[in-house]
């Protein structure tokens, strides 16, 4: 059995630190485009410094691009059991590549975990994550944008999957505790 889990939620409500304790806590990795863009800005690859123009003003990176990085991750010996997709998919269009890349693999989505966290407390996490991290794009500008860029292309997501039956709520105000052991419900259910 594979297990492929979309990690949903908006900047700000949790879902890298998630993914990362749900790794440990069921054994899957954890693939976040966010991080395989750092990694290749860091490495000064090609695809790092086409992906920077983008992520420096909070944009999204083309989703050509984005979804050929995905592929390539998920054809790793690693992800034979499924994986953690954390900040991917982002758009409709990168959601049906998922679904048929999937395909690919004869596996599916398992679950879509979303990870519900009230406007104005996300607005306040980032803005304080910004101070202490100084992550190149946690700035008000790019935050606004980005934002906005969830609003617009990546919220709708959510009704993409709960049509499919797959999205399940969870609160994301609770506990970094609290929200582990609620997401490692969801999961190990469908395990
Ligand atoms: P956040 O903490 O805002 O969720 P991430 O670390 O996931 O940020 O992503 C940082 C930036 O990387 C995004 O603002 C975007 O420019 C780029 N990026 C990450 N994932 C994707 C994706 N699936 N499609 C396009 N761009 C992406």
């Amino acid at each position: 059995m594979k297990t492929f889990v979309v990690l949903m939620g908006a900047p700000g409500a949790g879902k890298g630190t998630q993914a990362k304790r749900l790794q440990v806590s069921l054994g899957l990795p954890q693939v976040a485009t966010g991080d395989l863009f750092r990694a290749n800005l860091k490495n000064e690859t090609a695809l790092g410094k086409l992906a920077r123009t983008y992520m420096d003003k909070g944009e999204l990176v083309p989703d050509e691009v984005t979804v050929a990085m995905v592929q390539d991750r998920l054809s790793q010996s690693d992800c034979e059991g499924g994986a953690i997709l954390d900040g991917f998919p982002r758009t409709t269009a990168q959601a049906e590549a998922l679904d048929e890349l999937l395909e690919e693999f004869s596996a599916k989505i398992a679950v879509v975990p979303f990870i519900d966290v009230n406007q104005d407390v996300l607005v306040e996490r980032l803005a304080k994550r910004a101070e202490i991290e100084g992550r190149a794009d946690d700035n008000e500008e790019t935050i606004r944008v980005r934002m906005e860029v969830y609003r617009s292309e990546t919220a709708p997501l959510l009704n993409y999957y709960k049509e499919k039956g797959l999205l399940v709520k969870v609160n994301g105000e609770q506990s970094i505790d609290e929200v582990t052991a609620d997401l490692t419900n969801v999961v190990q259910k469908v395990m």
